[in-house]
């Protein structure tokens, strides 16, 4: 899932219109943002596999501090009570909170069985739509035009072109993941990664008074 997460943050100014769209992409690619800095660290892994699913060359043998159902919503809670405490708006800091929590849902339902329960124990989930590439980016694109819908609706960005092109990135991003060759190793796919904050600060500049 790329844009599927994006799709998330974007719907959910829909929902509350204090938290701003680039903290919204915060919340709702915390894990992958976490992730990166953990794999270049040596403290979580992946190993190239072509084949892996029909849809990444990825294999995520190790994440449990970015990507467990646990730590999901331990990285849900934090980030909803940082918020908090520099806003003290309540329903923005649960709405980030679930933001965060929805990533876990969506790599749920696309990763093979390999987002872990806890750090602490071997049980796996993932339903695997990442072999079903038709459903999954039906699912996926479906996601993402409800969300930019959802936004322009709600938000009306004063910079028109900023934003629309910030939705045009993010679909040539996704169509180059997916067609574009394997990356040459992992260290290069958690520096890719990091490009994730490219996306929040366009998100800001496209909301910036
Ligand atoms: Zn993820």
């Amino acid at each position: 899932m790329f844009i599927g997460h994006f799709a998330v943050g974007l719907g959910a100014r829909r929902f509350d219109k204090a938290p701003s769209l680039a903290m919204m992409f915060i919340a709702v690619q915390l894990l992958d943002l976490i992730w990166p800095v953990l794999v270049l660290l040596g403290i979580e892994t992946l190993r190239l596999d072509v084949g892996n699913t029909k849809m990444t060359p990825l294999d995520f043998n190790y994440y449990p501090y970015s990507h467990s159902l646990l730590m999901a919503i331990v990285w849900g809670v934090l980030l909803g009570f940082v918020y908090y405490l520099f806003t003290k708006n309540r329903k923005g800091s649960v709405l980030l909170g679930l933001l965060v929590f929805s990533h876990w849902i969506l790599d749920f339902l696309t990763h093979r069985p390999d987002l872990p329960l806890s750090p602490f124990n071997d049980t796996k989930f993932g339903l695997g739509l990442w072999n079903h590439p038709i459903l999954e980016s039906v699912i996926e694109i479906g996601l993402f035009l409800v969300g930019t819908f959802w936004y322009f609706q709600s938000a009306k960005p004063v910079r028109k072109t900023a934003s629309w092109s910030l939705i045009v990135f993010l679909l040539i991003t996704h169509i180059m993941n997916l067609i574009g060759p394997p990356p040459p190793s992992g260290e290069m796919v958690a520096w890719v990664a990091m490009l994730i904050w490219i996306f929040v600060a366009w998100a800001w500049w496209v909301e910036k008074k």
